[in-house]
């Protein structure tokens, strides 16, 4: 059985403790995606290295490539991917509600094709705690219905009710307590009549854990943080809170700063495979003709193995060539970066130094915007409410 504790507060920032059937979980926390069972590029003894502890896979992609009989006959995610500590899966909702035209919603569940060979599949809040609960993840999230923004308050009602009552069922159908925490899903974009009903119809089923949905999908960044410091106060304060799709070093500071506890993004990873350098002087694209004779390290006041041992030229040399290393190491030095910053985070708010750390590592990462938000908060509101249509 999972369990939360909140071991400090610093403002509305927490420090916690998330107990799962593979190991601890210190909060807040960043989580690598490994999307098809495997965090592109880095093998599980290097993402173990770089501190990360838990990894994010996702329930459509396995659904559709391998399917749960490899995994089963491997004895289950952990041991298919040999990644031995948690993995919490997303449900899928988004992946599928992504399929425009190529999937049908109705009350009992959604049928779509498979955007790899346009077989049909359907999934239904069981059938989709039922697989998880077979790949034995340590987090398994409730099936959602997920709306793109902007939209119609009738089709956001929709989402709302649709997501509240299949998570009733998800709840019904979760049998692995021990093994696999039940995550549900708040809804509502940016209404917060609609949030606040949606995280109503959840936490009275007394789930382990709550997610944010539907937030990082085209609205504007004070929309974002807005809603989601107002969903996050909705939250129980003994159960962990997520915050989906969200990790820029801006929006996770931005994030914890609302009251969240985890939060996943494909932006490290994918920004490795394109040349792209998170660093503490802003994000640089190493194809850039200026790298070719810097002998610098990526970031000079980072501590990770790739800036311990090459130059900013040999990555440009590497991704000039088309040389796949260029993408693992980059990919390596980016997760490092977010993993020392959330554990930075975390010392920050047990020492109870959150705002001055916060306001320092916005002016230190270069988005002045952002840090101007985080002063007067009151900004970010404002913006929301124009935006409401
Ligand atoms: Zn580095």
């Amino acid at each position: 059985m999972s369990s939360f504790t909140v071991r400090a507060r610093d403002g509305a920032a927490r420090r916690g403790t998330l107990r799962l059937a593979h190991g601890v979980v210190e909060t807040p926390i960043f989580m690598p995606v490994g999307t098809a069972a495997t965090v592109k590029g880095l093998t599980p003894a290097e993402v173990e290295a770089l501190g990360a502890q838990i990894i994010l896979s996702n329930t459509y992609h396995l659904w559709m490539r391998p399917g749960r009989e490899p995994i089963e006959a491997c004895g289950g995610l952990h041991r298919f991917m040999h990644w031995e500590r948690p993995i919490l899966t997303d449900s899928g909702g988004f992946q599928v509600f992504s399929l425009q035209g190529r999937r049908k919603l109705d009350d009992d569940g959604v049928l779509f094709q498979s955007h790899i060979d346009g077989s049909r599949h359907r999934f239904t809040p069981e059938g989709i705690v039922n697989f998880q609960e077979a790949l034995g993840v340590d987090i398994a999230m409730a099936l959602d219905v997920c709306v793109k923004l902007p939209a119609k308050r009738h089709d956001l009602e929709r989402s709302v009710e649709l997501t509240a009552a299949w998570a009733r069922r998800c709840k019904e159908a979760w049998t692995r307590r021990e093994a696999t925490a039940l995550f549900g899903i708040v809804q509502g974009g940016l209404d917060r009549d609609l949030r606040a009903r949606s995280a109503e119809a959840l936490v009275a089923l007394d789930l382990p854990g709550y997610a944010i949905g539907g937030l990082s999908v085209g609205e504007t960044r004070p929309e974002m943080f807005a809603l989601a410091r107002y969903t996050a106060s909705l939250l129980p304060e003994g159960r962990p809170r997520y915050l989906m799709g969200v990790g820029t070093v801006v929006d996770i500071i931005l994030a914890i700063e609302a009251g969240i506890d985890m939060f996943d993004c494909v932006y490290p990873t994918r920004c490795g495979r394109n040349a792209r350098a998170i660093t503490r002087s802003g994000e640089l694209n190493l194809r850039m003709a200026r790298y070719k004779l810097d002998t610098a390290p990526i970031d000079a006041h980072c501590t990770c193995y790739v800036c311990r041992n090459f130059t900013r030229a040999y990555l440009a040399h590497l991704f000039r060539a088309g040389e796949m290393l260029g993408a693992i190491l980059l990919s390596y030095h980016n997760l490092a970066v977010l993993l020392e910053l959330t554990a930075q985070a975390r010392a920050a708010i047990e020492r109870g130094a959150w705002a001055a750390w916060r306001d320092e590592a916005l002016h230190t990462f270069g988005d002045e915007q952002a840090a101007a938000t985080v002063a007067a908060p009151g900004i970010a509101e404002r913006c929301a409410e124009h935006a409401r249509p």
